[in-house]
C-alpha cells in the first residue's frame, strides 16, 4: 500500500467503457446537447428506477426496526401511480423485476437544473413558497431562490437525519395560517444518501396536495421498501457531478411521473422553442439539455452503478466494523430495514465530551482553501469564525486526518443558519445544527479500500486522547 496517496472524501472513478461510448459518438459526429447516447442513458435510468428490490440483506438477522410501529399502513405504491398508466410504451419490460411505475427521465445539464425545472413544472413562481429540507446543500434551495419564490426551511428527525414528517405538517399549517396560502412544493432530500421518511411525507403532502420533489441527488441507489428514491413524489431529481454515486462530468436527470411531463421538462430545457419553421418563444426556456459525450460517460458508469453501490455499502459496514469499539464516536446508521441507503458518504459524530489531539490550534486561521474542490472560485473568509460552525473536537480531526493524508468534511451546515437565507422562514427543532456541529463525513466511494478504511481508523484511533 501507497501510504502517501491521499484520501479523497468520493472520488470519481472510470470503468473503461466510457472511452468506448465517446469515440463510437464522436465517429457518428453525435457531439451534440441530445442524441442516441442520451435516449440510451435515459433508458437506462428509467429501467433502474423503475425496478423493484428486495431490501437490504443486512438487515435480515435484525427485524427489531423501533420506528416502523408509527407505520400504519404500508403506502407502498404511492398517490400518483395512477398517473403513469398514460405513459407511453413499457421499454424495459424485459426486466422481471420492472414495476409498472412507468417513471420517465429527461437527463440534464446537472442535478441543480433538475431542481429548476421541477420547481418550474410544479407553477413556482415569484412570491410562492416552497418548502426545503434545511440539512442539505445549497442546490437544494438556491432554484427556489432563482424563480423569486422563497424557501421555507424544516429541520430534521434524528434517525434518517432527513426532513421532520411532523414539522413538515406543522410548517405547513403555520404558513397557511401566516400567508392564506399553500406552499407549492416539498424537497426533502436524501442526505449522505440515507431515504428520508418518504412514507409519512407522502402522506403529508397529499392531505394537504401539495407536490412533491425528492432531492435524491445523493441517494441514487438507494430504496425504500424496496421503491427507488426519485419515484415517490411527482418528480425526482439526480445528479451525476463528479463525486456523486455514478459522475457524467457533470450533470443530472429528472425522474418525471409519465411520458408528457417528461416531454414538457425537455421542453423547457431546449429554450421552449414553438413548432414554427423560425424561433418563436411564446415562455422563457433555459438550455438545460445533457450534451450527448456526457451522456456516454453516464452509459460506461451505468455499467459499474451497481458495483459502485455495493462497495459504498461495503465500506459502511467495514466502518461499522472498525469503529465498534470506540467510544464517543458514532456512524449513521439506516433505522430500519425500510430504509436501503447506498451509503454515498459515510458519516459520523462525535460525543461533544471527545478530546482529540490539537484542539487547541483549531479555528486559529482563516482558512484559505474551501470544500469541494472549489478552491479558487470562493470568496476570501473574512474571519476564522461564523456564528455556527463544528465543535473543536471535529476541527480537530479533520485537521489531525488531514495531516495524515485524509480528506474528510463536516456536516452540511443547515440553510437556515446561512447568511444568504437569514429571511427565510425555518421551523426547526436542533438537530441539523447539533448534527452539524458534531457530524464530519468519512471517505467512501470507489477508490476508497478496506486498507484505507483500517488506516483511516487507525488515525482516528491515534487522535482520541
Ligand atoms: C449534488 C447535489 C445536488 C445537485 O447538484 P449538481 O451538482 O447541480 O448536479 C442537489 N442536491 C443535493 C443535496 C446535492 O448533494
Amino acid at each position: 500500500m501507497n501510504t502517501d496517496e491521499r484520501i479523497l472524501l468520493c472520488k470519481p472513478r472510470m470503468c473503461g467503457r466510457e472511452i468506448d461510448f465517446i469515440r463510437e459518438a464522436l465517429a457518428g459526429d453525435w457531439a451534440v446537447p441530445l442524441g442516441p447516447d442520451c435516449d440510451a442513458f435515459e433508458h437506462e435510468l428509467e429501467v433502474f428506477v423503475n425496478s423493484r428490490e428486495q431490501a437490504a440483506a443486512d438487515w435480515s438477522d435484525d427485524s427489531d426496526s423501533s420506528d416502523n410501529s408509527d407505520d400504519s399502513d404500508n403506502s407502498d405504491n404511492s398517490d400518483d401511480s395512477d398517473k403513469s398508466e398514460g405513459a407511453e410504451g413499457s421499454e424495459g419490460s424485459e426486466s422481471s423485476s420492472m414495476q409498472p411505475f412507468g417513471r420517465r427521465v429527461a437527463s440534464l445539464i446537472s442535478g441543480t437544473a433538475a431542481v429548476h425545472l421541477a420547481l418550474i413544472a410544479c407553477g413556482v413562481g415569484p412570491g410562492d413558497e416552497v418548502i426545503v429540507q434545511s440539512f442539505t446543500f445549497c442546490a437544494s434551495s438556491h432554484p427556489v431562490s432563482y424563480l423569486g419564490a422563497t424557501p421555507v426551511f424544516v429541520d430534521s428527525e434524528p434517525l434518517t437525519w432527513n426532513m421532520d414528517p411532523g414539522l413538515l405538517e406543522e410548517a405547513i399549517n403555520d404558513r397557511i395560517a401566516r400567508t392564506g396560502r399553500k406552499p407549492k412544493a416539498i424537497i426533502p432530500v436524501a442526505l449522505y444518501g440515507m431515504p428520508y421518511r418518504i412514507d409519512r411525507i407522502m402522506e403529508v403532502a397529499d392531505r394537504h396536495g401539495i407536490p412533491v420533489i425528492e432531492d435524491a441527488a445523493e441517494g441514487f441507489g438507494s430504496r425504500f421498501r424496496g421503491q427507488a428514491l426519485g419515484t415517490f413524489g411527482r418528480f425526482g431529481v439526480l445528479s451525476f457531478n463528479g463525486n456523486k454515486m455514478i459522475t457524467t462530468s457533470g450533470g443530472g436527470a429528472l425522474i418525471c411521473p409519465d411520458d408528457a411531463t417528461r416531454r414538457r421538462i425537455m421542453w423547457y430545457a431546449t429554450q421552449a422553442r414553438e413548432s414554427y419553421p423560425y424561433y418563436q418563444h411564446e415562455a422563457v426556456g433555459y438550455n438545460y439539455r445533457m450534451s450527448n459525450i456526457c451522456a456516454c460517460i453516464g452509459r460506461g458508469q451505468m455499467t459499474v452503478l451497481d458495483d459502485h453501490i455495493a462497495h459504498h455499502r461495503h465500506i459502511q459496514a467495514l466502518y461499522r466494523e472498525l469503529l465498534a469499539d470506540i467510544d464517543g464516536i458514532t456512524l449513521h446508521e439506516a433505522p430500519g430495514p425500510d430504509y436501503d441507503s447506498n451509503y454515498w458518504l459515510c458519516t459520523v459524530t462525535l460525543d461533544p465530551g471527545l478530546r482529540i489531539r490539537g484542539e487547541e490550534r483549531t479555528y486559529r486561521e482563516v482558512i484559505t482553501g474551501a470544500v469541494g474542490g472549489a478552491a479558487g472560485v470562493t470568496h476570501a473568509a473574512q474571519s476564522a469564525h461564523t456564528d455556527l460552525e463544528p465543535n473543536r473536537n471535529v476541527e480537530a480531526l479533520r485537521l489531525h486526518l488531514n495531516d495524515a493524508g485524509i480528506e474528510s468534511r463536516p456536516l452540511w451546515k443547515p440553510m437556515h443558519r446561512q447568511p444568504v437565507y437569514r429571511h427565510a422562514p425555518a421551523y426547526v427543532n436542533g438537530v441539523s445544527e447539533s448534527l452539524f456541529r458534531t457530524g464530519l463525513c468519512l471517505p467512501a466511494g470507489p477508490h476508497v479500500t478496506d486498507a484505507h478504511v483500517s488506516r483511516i481508523v487507525a488515525q482516528i484511533r491515534s487522535a482520541i486522547i
